[in-house]
């Protein structure tokens, strides 16, 4: 099945002079069934870059729309062509696409270009993501291309390859609802349930069947970014998809000091996309996808509306139980118990006061390691510990069964803004993937707890600056 024509438009990358490979993912082209000596071959940068297309691909730009900030905006792929579809040796699907592959009718005043940075931060972060269980869009290459893009100064110019089980997104539907027919949307819906929910072929009510999953998706993702202290930064529609997977990591970062107001992005003043805010926007989301399904879910507004109403308002319960049983595992909690919610409550609201580190103090909890002064030192943690500890010691499943499922829950290492960025300076600025390659390696391995303290998890010094994160350009 195809995507219906009003969805996208025939584009070729426009080539660049001089390309060169500077990171490719071996484990995931293994994954995809490609050859990574292939792909760092000279015809597979060529085709990385954009200057050849592969045997048997039809690049295209996906036309979608999307709430910016709330705001109902035109977008599509800008500086985005799909190359194609890989099908992976075990028979899933993957969609390839080329970022910063030049202009396409949807790149408005945009150069359809990407500077190296932002594609390596991308990179760095998708990766990690995966690593970390967190379903996701992956990168499987970067590549320079020998041309200078211009931002506020002349940077190096480069393309990622980014590989996602599809780029539908709920601004995918908002176009087809705003700027299609009936047909066109009934088309696209029927796509996105070929593709990602196939089970619901035969379902009487297929498309109220499709809002179902993808709510119940979202709710699951976006428990799993609290649950590791990552922020996305920019949760437009446009940059939600219908897989369930995270997309466009463009001012996206992990919190240091746990917080519920935690903002990166230069550009969000008013917090809209916040930490603590992500779950309540991740609905309101979803309640524009199910505006756009309005018209194939009933013949006639009002029961269309009631029944996409019915599914959305389950947001919030599946969210919940996602978000209580990701903090269980943090703790060590095998099962269920009215004490839960306050027993959580408890810790965030000390984790808040004391400014503490979010992932080192899951990760002490974890090991059992002295965290040192502040919240560690403190009362009121000793007497949440006599909680904890009682209610670990009130359940059938052994200390070290308890101890597994943390380490397996609170990672060790995350992608740190300081580490990000230095690895970022090294690549840029001198020419050194060195910096980069080792904090990949570490993040590939973010659950494994040795005890000893990794250079990769030490939170950044204190500056008084606080980190900034741009929309990725
Ligand atoms: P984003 O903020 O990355 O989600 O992008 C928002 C929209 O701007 C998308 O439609 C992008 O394709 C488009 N866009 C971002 N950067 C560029 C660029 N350099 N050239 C053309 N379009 C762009
Ligand atoms: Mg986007």
């Amino acid at each position: 099945m195809e995507l219906p024509e009003v969805f996208f438009s025939r584009v070729e990358p426009v080539p660049v002079s001089a390309p060169r490979m500077v990171v490719s993912n071996d484990a995931l082209a293994r994954e995809l069934g490609l050859s990574p000596q292939a792909l760092r071959s000279k015809k597979g940068v060529q085709e990385l870059s954009g200057n050849s297309v592969p045997k048997g691909g039809v690049p295209i730009a996906q036309a979608y729309a999307g709430h910016q900030f709330g705001q109902f905006t035109m977008l599509g792929d800008g500086r985005a062509i799909l190359l194609g579809e890989q099908i992976a040796p075990g028979g899933e699907r993957y969609d390839v696409q080329l970022k910063g592959s030049g202009r396409t009718p949807y790149s408005r005043g945009g150069d359809g270009r990407a500077s190296l940075g932002p594609m390596l931060r991308e990179y760095i972060i998708s990766e990690a993501m995966s690593a970390l269980g967190i379903e996701t869009t992956r990168s499987l290459a970067v590549v320079v291309t020998g041309e200078p893009v211009y931002r506020q100064t002349p940077e190096i110019g480069a393309v990622l390859t980014r590989v996602a089980s599809s780029h539908l997104r709920v601004g995918t539907f908002e176009f087809a609802a705003k700027f299609g027919d009936e047909d066109d949307l009934r088309a696209l819906a029927d796509y996105a349930i070929e593709r990602h929910y196939p089970h619901l072929e035969q379902d009487e009510e297929k498309y109220l069947g499709l809002l179902r999953e993808v709510v119940k998706r979202q709710a699951a993702l976006i428990a799993k970014w609290q649950m590791v202290g990552f922020i996305h930064g920019v949760m437009n529609t446009d940059n939600m998809t219908i897989s369930g997977e995270t997309i466009d990591y463009g001012p996206c970062a992990f919190m240091d000091a746990y917080s519920r107001d935690t903002v990166f992005s230069s550009i969000d003043v008013q917090g809209r996309y916040a930490y603590g805010n992500q779950p309540t926007i991740g609905g309101w989301n979803l309640t524009r996808f199910a505006e756009t399904l309005l018209p194939i879910l009933h013949e006639s507004a009002e029961p269309a509306r009631e029944k996409a109403q019915v599914e959305v308002e389950k947001y919030v319960a599946q969210y919940r139980e996602s978000w209580m049983s990701g903090m269980r595992g943090k703790l060590g909690l095998f099962s269920e118990d009215e004490g839960d919610q306050a027993l959580f409550a408890g810790l965030l609201a000390l984790m808040q006061e004391y400014k503490a580190d979010f992932t080192n103090t899951f990760a002490a909890l974890t090991t059992g390691a002295d965290e040192g002064a502040g919240m560690f030192d403190s009362e009121k943690l000793a007497q949440w510990r006599k909680k904890w500890k009682a209610r670990l010691g009130a359940q059938q499943e052994s200390e070290r069964e308890a101890k597994q499922l943390m380490q397996s829950s609170n990672p060790a290492i995350i992608p740190r803004n300081h580490r990000v960025e230095e690895a970022l300076s090294a690549a840029t600025e001198n020419g050194d993937y060195g910096v980069m390659e080792r904090l990949l390696e570490a993040l590939s391995k973010p659950y494994v707890h040795t005890g000893k303290v990794s250079e990769y998890a030490e939170p950044p010094k204190a500056t008084g600056v606080p980190y900034k994160t741009y929309c990725g350009t």
